[in-house]
């Protein structure tokens, strides 16, 4: 694979961040990457693991002449972040994020980059349960989609830039408006973690007795949910709080079917459970057909 950028820098180095910087370094697509961690701790991981050339506490000095700057934290560091960097940025470059939440990272970090930049938020739809620097691997966005979410404007050669890394990287590349991208990430990713944690957390106030049993027997169908409720605490919560309207719409019509649901059980209308249980199943079958399983 050939050399895409010369500079890439890399704003929080957590599962998406290392992932991406594993593959870069791996197969050789920038000449250098500086890496931008918060904490000691973080750097010194970053540094053993030989995830950069380069680390800085500091996200100016991280970004000075990088061709390309990849902002990795949580949603809630973005509007600092942009601050930040935005009077150090080099002219040209290109600025991307991998956030979860598309329209709240435009809304909080586009006015704060300077006009000679080109910033297109993207969102590679890949992850494990698992955060920081040690959980990251070179694969993970191998054969999995990534959304790019160009505005109005947009600099279409930074646009194809992205899609080359990205590509480069394993992923599938697609556009999409944003608050599109918002609403289809509110049904099949921020619904269903919404739905994991509060299983999880029902089960666990639970009356101690019948809680070792939950764990005891998890295996009958709560165990899949307590992984996904394993996830990152403050990742979730920002995009809790980011996507809150499209979450909350995606809510109501869940909420909507669930009670439609209750009502088949109480009235004993097997016909009804069995028509909706068999719909389902056939999602799952073409889920695997698309090799997203
Ligand atoms: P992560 O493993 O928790 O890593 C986050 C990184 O951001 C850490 O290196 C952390 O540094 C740094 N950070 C946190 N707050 C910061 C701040 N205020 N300023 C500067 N750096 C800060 O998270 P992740 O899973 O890689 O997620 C990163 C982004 O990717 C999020 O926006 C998330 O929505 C998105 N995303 C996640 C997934 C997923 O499945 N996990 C999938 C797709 C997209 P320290 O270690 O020093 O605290």
């Amino acid at each position: 694979m050939s050399m895409l950028f010369e500079r890439i820098a890399l704003i929080g180095v957590g599962l998406i961040g290392s992932s991406l910087a594993r593959r870069i370094r791996r197969d050789g697509l920038a000449r250098e990457v500086v890496a931008c961690a918060r904490t000691r701790e973080t750097i010194d991981k970053v540094l053993a693991l030989g995830l950069a050339d380069r680390v800085s506490a500091d996200p100016a000095a991280a970004v000075t002449n990088a061709d390309l700057v990849v902002i990795a934290t949580p949603l809630s560091a973005y509007a600092e972040i942009g601050r930040r960097i935005g009077p150090a940025l080099a002219p040209g470059a290109i600025v991307t994020d991998v956030g979860s939440v598309k329209s709240s990272a435009i809304r909080d970090l586009k006015p704060l980059l300077p006009a000679s930049v080109q910033f297109v938020a993207g969102h590679p739809v890949a992850g494990t349960e698992h955060s920081g620097p040690e959980s990251g691997f070179a694969e993970l966005f191998e054969g999995r989609w990534c959304i790019l979410t160009p505005v109005n404007g947009a600099d279409m050669p930074a646009v194809a830039k992205l899609r080359q890394l990205w590509e480069a990287v394993g992923s599938k590349v697609v556009t999409m408006d944003p608050e599109h991208h918002d609403k289809v990430l509110a049904i099949v990713s921020h619904l269903p973690h919404l739905i994991a944690y509060t299983i999880v957390d029902t089960a666990t106030n639970l009356e101690k007795d019948l809680q070792s049993e939950v764990i005891e027997f998890s295996a009958s169908g709560f165990r899949d949910f307590t992984r996904i409720a394993a996830s990152d605490p403050v990742m979730w919560r920002d995009v809790f709080l980011a996507n809150r309207e499209a979450v909350l719409e995606m809510l109501q019509r869940f909420t909507e079917d669930l009670t439609a649901l209750q009502r088949a059980i109480r009235r004993g209308e097997a016909d009804k459970l069995q028509e909706v249980f068999t719909r389902t199943r056939a999602i799952r079958r073409a889920i695997i057909e698309a090799k997203q399983a």
